[in-house]
């Protein structure tokens, strides 16, 4: 049996390499999305069929509440609050670590040796220690994506001292606890520690400004990866040791790109608050100089019929809108006419990494004209028109242009360069990042204020 199931493990573990290299583009994306469920459904099929597991009530009923909770979560959730569950989901894995790694500490496996002891208090401690930080920093992470937190980083004074210093007592408390058998010094070091993780899980991601969430999301993606593998060390499961490399690798891989997309540094993130040095507070009140100048559908509508290259870039506004279908149908509409229609995707368009691409590929907009930032920025001098549908932090010319800026060195995509810039957004109001957006008031720009799925479908009527 234990070799059937070490070559269930396998299969799983080939799927969940072959899921992660599916989603990757998004015309394998579904195709990943199956081999991620099928290598998930083996796995649970042959960990529930191991000699780990005896009590079949119990594991059932959990199975039960899980799969109910899910259901409700996948059919309820909204895409616009999709990285709130996510932060959700991460601080279970933590969670789970850390109880299995106090469960670990006071039902350790009976008959080991002196080494295997050391060995699995090393164990405990880590999962414990990268569990409670997942823990309390996914919880936290949901406070301020859901706007129950304020989004502002809270800079404490020595804040970088604070961490090193938590981080030699977690030392020092390691060395004192590994050699030991159950006790009470033991479990004070253990209460001690898991204590010292939970309030730096919560200091970490306290000082992370707004619009550097998108990073932090992903850099708690990859720690829920590591508390999951630090698990699998504790329970000798190796599957959970090699699904949470992968996801733990994975994360890390995609914090490093979005930290690169961003112009932040890799350290900093995982040390805490960066971007929160130097620029000015976000929710700024300078607000842009000088008045918008607004527009209405038919004048839109006029405009893209006379260009003859189009850029959409869209962002959070599009999908609490709902507008992806109503964009899409312009798209094709415009394209029909023989003009040339693209989309210009900021790497931390709404609130998710990939975010506007799942909505553009459930409208049908044909991939090949969905373009990365890097692919489009230097052709919107070129263009005529750019329709800014619902987007703001990613499109303002501040982070160029404004060194004090609390966003500036992040890329954007620098729409104003075009020839004619028309925002479809409801306010004046910010962003997720509290900041203005001068883009509003350049001389070039036109604000076409309501909502952006309204605003869409009226254009479409206008257009010849
Ligand atoms: P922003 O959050 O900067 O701006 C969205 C804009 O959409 C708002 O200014 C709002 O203006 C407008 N809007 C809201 N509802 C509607 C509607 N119904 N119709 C029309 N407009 C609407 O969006 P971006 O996509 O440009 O930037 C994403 C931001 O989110 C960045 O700061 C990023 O760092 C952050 N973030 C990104 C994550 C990711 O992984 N992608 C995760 C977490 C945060 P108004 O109210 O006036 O309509």
């Amino acid at each position: 049996m234990t070799g059937v199931i070490t070559m269930a493990y396998l299969f799983s573990a080939v799927m969940f390499i072959l899921s992660l290299s599916g989603l990757s583009s998004q015309e394998t994306a579904q195709r990943g999305n199956l081999y991620g469920m099928t290598g998930m459904i083996v796995a649970i099929a042959a960990t529930i069929a191991s000699a780990a597991v005896g009590n079949y009530v119990v594991v059932a009923v959990a199975m039960g509440i899980g799969a109910v909770v899910g259901i409700f979560l996948a059919i309820r959730v909204e895409m616009t609050a999709m990285p709130q569950l996510v932060a959700m989901l991460h601080s279970f894995v933590g969670l789970a670590a850390v109880l299995i790694g106090w469960g670990g500490y006071l039902a350790p496996p009976e008959g080991q040796t002196h080494a295997m002891h050391i060995i699995h208090n090393v164990e405990v401690y880590i999962g414990i220690f990268i569990g409670a930080i997942t823990l309390t920093g996914s919880i936290l992470a949901f406070g301020k994506l859901q706007g129950m937190i304020s989004g502002r980083p809270l800079t404490l004074p020595g804040r970088h001292w604070l961490n090193l210093i938590a981080l030699i007592a977690t030392i020092v408390l390691g060395v004192m606890f590994v050699p030991q058998h159950y006790s009470e010094s033991a479990t004070l070091y253990l209460a001690i520690m898991t204590m010292i993780a939970l309030l730096v899980g919560i200091h970490l991601v306290a000082a992370i400004g707004g619009a550097d969430m998108p990073v932090v999301v992903s850099m708690l993606n990859s720690y829920s990866g590591w508390a999951a593998s630090a698990t699998g060390f504790m329970l000798g499961n190796d599957l959970l040791i090699v699904t949470g490399a992968l996801v733990g690798s994975s994360g890390a891989i995609l914090s490093y790109i979005m930290c690169k997309g961003m112009n932040r540094s890799f350290i900093s993130v995982i040390a805490g608050g960066f971007g929160s040095d130097g620029g000015a507070p976000a929710d700024d009140d300078e607000g842009p100089q000088g008045d918008p100048t607004p527009t209405n559908h038919e004048e839109v509508a006029a405009e893209l019929a006379q260009a003859s290259s189009v850029i959409i870039v869209p962002g959070f506004g599009m999908a609490v809108a709902h507008a992806q279908m109503a964009v899409s149908e312009m798209t094709q509409k415009l394209r029909k006419q023989g003009i040339e229609v693209r989309f210009g995707i900021h790497p931390v368009a709404g609130r998710l990494p990939g975010h506007m691409n799942v909505l553009l590929a459930e409208a049908n907009v044909p991939y090949d004209i969905v373009m990365e930032m890097d692919e489009i920025n230097e052709d919107f001098p070129e263009t005529d028109v750019v329709l800014v549908i619902g987007a703001n932090d990613t499109v303002n010319p501040d982070a160029v242009e404004r060194p004090n800026s609390p966003i500036a060195g992040m890329p954007v995509l620098e729409v104003w360069k075009s020839k004619r810039c028309v925002v479809l957004k409801r306010s004046m109001g910010s962003g997720y990042a509290g900041v203005a957006n001068p883009l509003f008031v350049k001389e070039n720009s036109r604000m076409l204020f309501g909502d952006a799925k309204d605003s869409v479908q009226e254009i479409i009527k206008h257009l010849p």
